[in-house]
């Protein structure tokens, strides 16, 4: 079951209801900048509807249009040196907001592996 959405603090970027700064925009996702970047650029993708995080993901349409929406995002930021997505999943993934969301990160180099 999925949680409603007056639980989740990324529902309600989505329906509107935080004055959320929205930097990018289709049909089934959203992007807007993270509340505590940890790059010059960091924003965070989310479909317009609420999953969890990927466990909670069969669309797979869904999945190939968020990744594409995130390098959409990535394009109009003008990241053209590139950018890190990241996708966390569960306690172990270091998930914090249980809405799934893609970050996009740039303006710096993003040494690998991450901690
Ligand atoms: P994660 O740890 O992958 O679940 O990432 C959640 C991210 O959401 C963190 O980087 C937080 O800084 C960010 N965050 C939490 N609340 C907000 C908010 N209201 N607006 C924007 N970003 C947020
Ligand atoms: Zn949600």
């Amino acid at each position: 079951m999925n949680m409603s959405s007056t639980d989740c603090i990324f529902c309600k970027v989505a329906n509107k209801e935080l004055q959320t700064k929205i930097i990018f925009e289709n049909e089934d996702f959203l992007a807007f900048n993270d509340i505590k970047p940890v790059s010059p650029t960091h924003l965070l993708v989310i479909p317009k509807k609420h999953y969890k995080n990927l466990w909670e993901v069969e669309d797979k349409e869904l999945l190939g249009k968020l990744l594409h929406t995130a390098k959409e995002v990535a394009k109009q930021e003008g990241l053209k040196d590139g950018f890190r997505t990241v996708i966390n999943t569960g306690d172990n993934g270091g998930q914090t907001v249980y809405h799934l969301h893609v970050h996009v990160l740039g303006g710096r180099f993003h040494k690998w592996p991450p901690g």
